[in-house]
């Protein structure tokens, strides 16, 4: 008998509506452009779609070949016009959209029978409906999903769901106690899938998160001028191949060059009010951070679900700062500051990740830093 496919969507998906040429930061700049294979085909086997071939190039590798639109990274795409509309929609209808432009945002998942869609914070449209939210975002999938059978990712995904869905704990200890989490699963070498359910309804006891967290309780407000140094010099170091984007670099050009002469003690003094004043955001930014792990954290392979984590934690620790250094230059907090960092950050780290964890792999000799070195910047 045929599988029925089962489609799911997270909360908000039928919201999505592309605002195009009223867009502040466009997908059809400042990142490579892909066309995919039967997209490249449809170009070529058309007369009056053959131009279009003009603005691909080509690239061997060897894994697979890719095309990608002949542009600089940076730049924009030279099939928008100067009214930012997209000259193939206009001229030939959606259909011959590249699956990239086509989808984006939105993202989806495959499971056996299943498809799952979710949408990305990259693009302000998301960010907005997300922000629009009172509730926690969800995809209807937990339930759904538990008969897929060894799929321990989803098993472990909807852990992390869990973790971001209480409302008794921070969003720093929610990160904190959700790589702590994977952190231990690495350790416990292999675990086979009774043990690992086993292993992953501990976190649903409040005793023992309570008892977890309390390994990491001595970060708290330790040091926390050198932790801001830190996080400075990693935003600094970060953001410096990307303050140069045409779309980012309003948003990042007073934050970037105020982190590079600010003292850090003078910092200091503006952390706590920010700190108290940044609470206010805890719904957009959780939510955020819930809509990319359940589009994200699906990766059988465990150290790749510790990086792609990793990566969130990395986004919230920039949005943080960048919002923070704001603060200190506008002595107030614009909901629209904090937006604009999401889709920033979302973009800078989330669609670069492998320059990233090369940055990582620099810095620390490893993809996968200590859950130490998290709580030192997270919990200040
Ligand atoms: S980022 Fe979102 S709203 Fe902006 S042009 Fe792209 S899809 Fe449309």
């Amino acid at each position: 008998m045929n599988k029925v496919e089962n489609i799911l969507k997270i909360k908000g998906y039928d919201k999505f509506k592309c605002i195009a040429d009223k867009c502040k930061f466009t997908c059809c700049k400042g990142w490579d452009i892909n066309v995919d294979t039967n997209t490249y085909n449809k170009w070529r086997e058309k007369d009056n779609l053959n131009y279009l071939l003009d603005n691909v190039r080509f690239i061997k590798s060897h894994r697979e070949n890719t095309y990608l639109i002949k542009k600089e990274t940076k730049a924009k795409c030279p099939l928008l016009n100067n009214e930012g509309l997209c000259n193939i929609v206009i001229d030939h209808g959606d259909e011959y959209l590249s699956l990239t432009c086509k989808n984006f945002p939105r993202i989806e998942n495959n499971f056996d029978y299943v498809k799952e869609l979710t949408l990305s914070c990259s693009c302000p449209e998301v960010v907005n409906i997300i922000s629009n939210m009172k509730e926690k975002v969800y995809i209807d999938s937990n339930d759904s999903l538990s008969y897929i059978e060894d799929l321990g990712c989803l098993k472990i995904r909807e852990s992390l769901v869990n973790i971001f869905q209480k409302e008794d704990i921070s969003i720093e200890n929610k990160l904190i106690l959700s790589y702590d989490m994977l952190f231990n699963m690495l350790e416990s070498d292999d675990l086979d899938y009774e043990n690992l359910i086993e292993f992953l309804d501990n976190y649903k006891s409040k005793k023992y998160i309570k008892e977890e967290l309390n390994k990491y309780k001595d970060y708290v407000n330790k040091d926390t001028i050198e932790s801001l140094k830190e996080i400075n010099s990693l935003f600094i170091d970060i953001i410096e191949n990307y303050r140069n984007v045409p779309i980012f670099k309003e948003a990042l050009k007073d934050i970037y060059k105020f982190a590079e002469e600010i003292n850090i003690e003078k910092l200091f003094k503006n952390w706590k009010d920010f700190n108290n004043l940044f609470k206010e955001y805890d719904n957009l930014i959780e939510n955020c951070i819930l809509s990319k792990v359940l589009s994200n954290c699906v990766s059988d392979d465990l150290e790749e679900m510790i990086i792609l984590f990793e990566m969130i934690i990395l986004e919230y620790l920039l949005i943080r700062h960048a919002v923070f250094l704001k603060y200190c230059i506008k002595k107030q907090i614009s909901i629209q500051d904090a937006k604009d960092y999401i889709v920033i950050f979302s973009r800078i780290i989330g669609n670069n990740s492998e320059a990233v964890i090369e940055f990582l792999l620099d810095m620390f000799e490893s993809e996968i830093v200590e859950v130490d070195y998290i709580c030192s910047l997270t919990l200040i």
